[in-house]
């Protein structure tokens, strides 16, 4: 046995001798054990295929490797499955940014041409997050890998919206969604960011229609839109304003009437108590404007910039707009103030941080609590059950929460990177109604609606260079993977899903598609771990959509772990210069170290703080496991005889492997992990060896202990134990070995 332990020559050795002896795989004879079938699954969260795992990953895979390991020496029928995800838009994003470098965007692009690129982009560094999560010692069964845009899981995925549609889950409608101009893509609510910016308050002067000399003053941060207005509105209660309701003023800008009108939503308190109505560019307004059948008027574009009816200022981005038609109002006296310290809450986009413009478009959205279908009641009711219980210091209720609160969710993503909406819109006879943007047959980016564009072009150059596609709520359509046969012509919807609509039926899809039998075998899954911080994108949604798709929860249990935080408590950033990268560290201190930095101690939904001196100090456990083997390897072999000590030893020994068992099972892996360590080192080395050596126990005794904990180690730091096991019998695998009883 070498002096020292060096965990480069170790553990990639170690990691191809457990993939071929198929300790992975619940299939192999190996690994299954004689007394319990009792399944444990669990889903692994898929990383971005093409992405380096940075820190949050390790930890992932450090806190169900050791569930894993541990359910597998229980005798479980366990599974622990992985894969990875096309990341939609966080993956177009980045090639878009590579696009740029080149000078290039994607407008040059025809969607089929787009989409091939991004395949042969991610296809190269396809196996970066793979090869990481090996290196990190995961022992997930590789046999049953899936990616997000295998063919059978995308079909799964088209599926599951059919089968929506059918049920009246998914509909199609007009409605005002979170678009990011520079994106170009809306999102849900969960992807929007909440932002306090001081900005500010203009005090706009509306002339009344009878006197124009008079005039009431209406304040707002977006004068911008103020073309797009079509009603003012007071509170009905409101003393002050009240008697305005009825009256009307003409725009300050296209001196068109509008009336007031009164509805409670306004808020007497804010501004002078009147404000202006432009539902098409507002949430509340267009709230109101449904409740009031109120028109809905557009002034700003996808592209960010205000429409022909802004008259002169047609075309301007929004900040410049602004600018010029206060300063324009000004001159004319209808700005009555200008208040530049108010505080106010701005939604931005959580990709690249530009204001989210509120735009209505015609999307998917799932109908999250639909009377008598309600998707969100069906959660809260498995919670109300302990169908799935929530390790996370006390996140369960903020689930609850967000599932008391749930607005329907718009899938639609205006993005090429994805699974493709299996929608065809029958195009004759609604010419009108759809709107193109493609390539004409010389490269040149052409817009306009169909019935334009077929005056000058074929349907067939169309469908070849066709970039978006995009369809009035009057379009008729068809669901369906092909388009449909009969005398219609139809065009393929360009949307994709969100990427969360796909990972939301990951732990269904994957177990019905890796292996015939899986679904059955592992459905209902045990534990869902990951971060917190994706509880309402992903935990919530794999419940609303695998409560629908099976009638079961997905999981038994969550296991949120915190944030990675750097040694001083801070969150790690590339700005920084804080961020700590797992597979520098491995290589610097062994895959064991930095796992069981991550786990000892940790607790579920509070962040962890780690730094180098932890790493050191886990490298350092690393080599006293190492030399603890060695100290014993080195023994007289001959059959030592039991000496006075020995009973209690073994006494003390089993009652340790049964309180670890215990904490592991009722998902203590930080205490469990803390406990080891402390046994091993304290009461192991510092006791059982020192007594060795007074001849107080005998060889075997201590020889036996060590085995022991080399399996309670083995868990958090299977290179190192498995190493010693080998050390000590090199017939048999730890991983394989039953836990201690
Ligand atoms: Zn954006």
């Amino acid at each position: 046995m070498q002096p020292r332990y060096v965990p480069g020559e170790h553990e990639s050795k170690i990691y191809d001798l457990w993939q071929k002896a198929g300790a992975f795989n619940p299939d192999s004879k190996k690994s299954k054990k004689d007394v319990s079938t009792k399944p444990f699954s669990i889903i692994m969260p898929p990383p971005n295929a093409n992405d380096p795992l940075h820190i949050g990953h390790a930890m992932f895979v450090a806190l169900e490797d050791t569930l894993t390991r541990f359910h597998r020496m229980l005798g479980d029928d366990t599974l622990w499955l992985p894969g990875t995800d096309h990341a939609g838009i966080e993956t177009q994003y980045v090639f878009e940014k590579k696009l740029q470098k080149q000078g290039k965007s994607r407008f040059q692009y025809d969607r089929s041409t787009l989409y091939k690129l991004i395949w042969e982009y991610v296809q190269e560094n396809s196996d970066t997050a793979v090869d990481q999560i090996k290196k990190l010692g995961a022992s997930c069964d590789w046999s049953r890998f899936k990616f997000m845009l295998d063919e059978d899981v995308v079909k799964l995925t088209k599926n599951t919206f059919e089968k929506m549609h059918k049920d009246g889950l998914i509909y199609r409608d007009n409605r005002l969604v979170n678009y990011c101009t520079k994106c170009g893509t809306s999102y849900s609510e969960l992807e929007v960011q909440s932002v306090e910016q001081t900005t500010s308050l203009y005090y706009i002067r509306y002339p009344l229609l009878d006197s124009p000399r008079e005039h009431i003053v209406v304040a707002t941060t977006r004068p911008e839109p103020i073309f797009a207005d079509t009603h003012l509105a007071v509170h009905p209660k409101d003393k002050k304003n009240k008697h305005l309701i009825g009256k009307q003023v003409k725009n300050p800008l296209t001196g068109e009437p509008m009336t007031i009108i009164g509805d409670e939503f306004v808020n007497p308190e804010f501004g002078t108590g009147i404000v202006k109505l432009t539902p098409a560019h507002d949430t509340n307004d267009f709230a109101v404007a449904q409740k009031h059948t109120l028109p809905m008027h557009i002034a700003i574009t996808k592209e960010g910039k205000l429409t022909a009816m802004a008259g002169k200022y047609a075309g301007l981005k929004v900040i410049a707009a602004r600018e010029q038609i206060v300063a324009d109002l000004q001159a004319r006296g209808l700005v009555e103030k200008i208040d530049t310290t108010y505080k106010n809450i701005i939604k931005t986009c959580y990709k690249c941080s530009r204001v989210i413009e509120p735009l209505p478009l015609t999307q998917f959205f799932i109908a999250v609590n639909k009377t008598g279908k309600s998707l969100t009641k069906k959660a809260l009711v498995a919670l109300d059950k302990k169908e799935t219980i929530i390790h996370g210091a006390g996140r369960e209720k903020i689930l609850r929460h967000w599932l008391t609160n749930l607005n329907d969710w718009n899938i639609s993503r205006q993005i090429v990177w994805g699974i493709q909406i299996p929608v065809w819109y029958q195009i004759d006879g609604s010419e009108d109604a759809i709107a193109i943007s493609f390539l004409d047959p010389a490269g040149e980016y052409i817009t306009g609606t169909l019935s334009e564009l077929l005056k000058k072009h074929t349907l067939a150059e169309i469908t070849a260079g066709l970039q978006t596609l995009s369809a009035d709520a009057t379009v008729p359509y068809s669901v369906g993977d092909k388009s449909p046969q009969d005398k219609h012509q139809y065009l393929r919807e360009t949307d994709t899903f969100d990427t969360w609509f796909s990972s939301a039926q990951w732990p269904v899809n994957t177990l019905e598609s890796a292996k015939k039998g899986d679904f059955e075998r592992f459905y209902p899954t045990t534990v869902m771990e990951t971060g917190y911080d994706i509880l309402p994108f992903w935990v919530m949604r794999m419940m609303l959509l695998g409560i629908y798709l099976t009638g079961k929860s997905p999981f038994s249990e969550v296991y949120l772990h915190g944030l990675v935080r750097d040694q001083h408590g801070k969150k790690m950033s590339k700005s920084k210069g804080n961020v700590v990268n797992p597979l520098d560290m491995v290589d610097k201190y062994g895959a064991d170290a930095i796992r069981m930095a991550l786990v000892i101690r940790s607790t579920p939904g509070i962040d962890k703080s780690v730094g180098e001196r932890d790493f050191i100090a886990m490298r350092n456990l690393t080599n006293k496991i190492w030399n603890a083997t060695r100290y014993i390897v080195l023994q007289e072999i001959n059959e030592s005889p039991a000496l006075a000590e020995d009973a209690i030893v073994a006494k003390k020994t089993k009652q340790l492997a049964k309180k670890l068992k215990k904490l592991l099972q009722s998902r203590k892996i930080g205490v469990a992990a803390d406990t080891t360590y402390s046994e091993f080192w304290h009461w192991f080395c510092d006791t059982c060896i020192e007594s060795h050596k007074a001849s107080d126990i005998s060889t075997t005794c201590l020889r036996q202990t060590l085995q022991v904990f080399l399996q309670l180690l083995h868990p958090y730091m299977p290179f190192v134990t498995e190493a010693c096991w080998q050390e000590l019998d090199s017939s048999t695998l730890a991983i394989n070995s039953s836990w201690p009883s």
